[in-house]
């Protein structure tokens, strides 16, 4: 895969990492945001979990994406709510929010320097339908007690300190949201997870699970590792790994540009509807500009092409759909391009299941994992020490109507 910033930028020293054992107390595979959350969680339990990725950590969508950790779902609530049911569509947003502060809390508490800002995200609508819908969306949100705030186009350009483009009417800010570095904050996770007594091993590729005496065996290209528990975290390879769920969980190619570096001119992360398929950004702490979105602008919106290179229909829509937002962006020097794997479902909702005892695995987060990340990891420690999926994450289970 290409570059992205959060890779380019980790400075950080190699994790330290062990060989690859032949038994484990418990098995996390997959070092992206949810593992490295799951492997926390479970030392806090007073595991011992083994960690193994096939590249390293943050290498799937986690290492890729926008670094945006905004409370609430894939889609608008307006939308959620049609597709769900409004019982349902509350409790996942219910689910974002506490997953968005869980994380927000292991970030302070675990001392994870990753440029967490808790600066709030601005949705931009662009003329007067989509504020309109912007206005229901929040009307709806207020209605089940969630944050939230309508601006005209005046409120929104004071969080703006260049002048926003003429279609801007206005826009939904969500206050329940910041930014991070994507990659610090994996590296912070695991690193803490290790100070608690978690191993982690790379360059490992699961194969295979084999179910015999009671245990698992997880076949990998470089050995089997016999263990009583295993969380599977793969994202968009889960299909790779647990064929049933191959149906389900669909690979996109998502990608991403980031700028040069300008004088800081936004307070807060940002996203828009400029094609079907949303974009999202935010001016990163060195000045630069990371933008993603455009999927629309691709042949089948790119779903299942591989992450490993860019193409120019997507990137020249970014730099355009910039420059709409903010004239005096476009035509700005592009410093970095990459992609990265998402993982979507038909309803936008990542599926969490347990195809064997001891055995979970959770995928399919549609573009917008890392406000979930902290509470399903939660979650599914608690499922590894007690031998059963919580109740609280049925919402996400491969039964559900809406993913038929
Ligand atoms: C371009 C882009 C932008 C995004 N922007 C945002 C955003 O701003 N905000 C947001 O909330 N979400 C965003 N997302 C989605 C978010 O990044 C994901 O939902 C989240 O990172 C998923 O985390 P994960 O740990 O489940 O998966 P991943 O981060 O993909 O981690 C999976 C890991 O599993 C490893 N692996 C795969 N197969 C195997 C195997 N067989 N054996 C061993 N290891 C294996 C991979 O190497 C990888 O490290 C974006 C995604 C992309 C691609």
């Amino acid at each position: 895969m290409l570059t992205s910033h959060w890779h380019a930028t980790l400075d950080r020293p190699p994790l330290p990492v062990i060989d690859l054992p032949s038994t484990a107390e418990v098995v996390v595979v997959g070092a992206g945001v949810v593992g490295a959350t799951t492997a926390l969680w479970l030392t806090r339990a007073g595991l011992r979990p083994l960690v193994i990725d096939r590249s390293g950590p943050a290498a799937g969508a986690t290492g890729h994406n926008g670094g945006i950790l905004a409370a609430g779902l894939a889609e608008n609530y307006l939308a959620a709510t049609a597709r769900y049911g409004h019982d349902t569509a509350r409790a996942l947003y219910a689910l974002s929010l506490t997953g968005q502060r869980l994380m927000v809390e292991l970030i302070e508490q675990e001392q994870i320097d990753c440029d967490l800002r808790l600066h709030g995200n601005l949705n931009f609508a662009l003329g007067e339908a989509q504020l309109s819908i912007a206005a229901a969306t929040v009307a709806s949100l207020h209605a089940d007690e969630f944050p939230a705030t309508l601006l005209d186009r005046t409120a929104a350009q004071e969080f703006v300190r260049i002048p926003l483009g003429a279609a801007v009417s206005g826009a939904r800010f969500n206050p329940a949201a910041g930014t991070v570095h994507s990659g610090k904050l994996v590296y912070g996770l695991l690193a803490a997870a290790q100070r608690y007594g978690a191993h982690v091993s790379w360059g490992a590729t699961l194969q295979q699970i084999v179910t015999a005496d009671g245990s698992l065996r997880l076949v990998t290209d470089r050995g089997t590792i016999t263990t009583p528990a295993a969380v599977i975290a793969v994202n968009a390879w889960s299909g790779e790994v647990l064929p049933e769920l191959a149906a389900h969980i669909k690979p996109v190619r998502g990608q991403v540009l980031c700028t040069v570096p300008v004088e800081p001119f936004i307070t807060c992360g940002f996203g828009a509807s400029l094609t079907a398929t949303g974009e999202y950004g935010q001016q990163l702490p060195g000045g630069q500009v990371l933008f993603g979105g455009c999927r629309a602008i691709a042949p089948n919106h790119d779903v299942g092409v591989p992450p490993g290179d860019v193409s120019p229909d997507v990137q020249n829509a970014l730099e355009t759909g910039l420059g709409r937002l903010f004239p005096t962006l476009a035509g700005i020097a592009i410093e970095r391009r990459w992609s990265g794997p998402m993982a979507f479902t038909a309803d936008y909702l990542p599926i969490v299941t347990q195809p064997a005892t001891g055995l979970f695995a959770i995928g399919g987060f549609s573009g917008h994992g890392m406000p979930f990340a902290a509470i399903v990891g939660r979650y599914l420690a608690e499922a590894v020490q007690t031998g059963t999926l919580p109740a609280a994450l049925a919402l996400l289970g491969m039964e559900r109507a809406t993913l038929l």
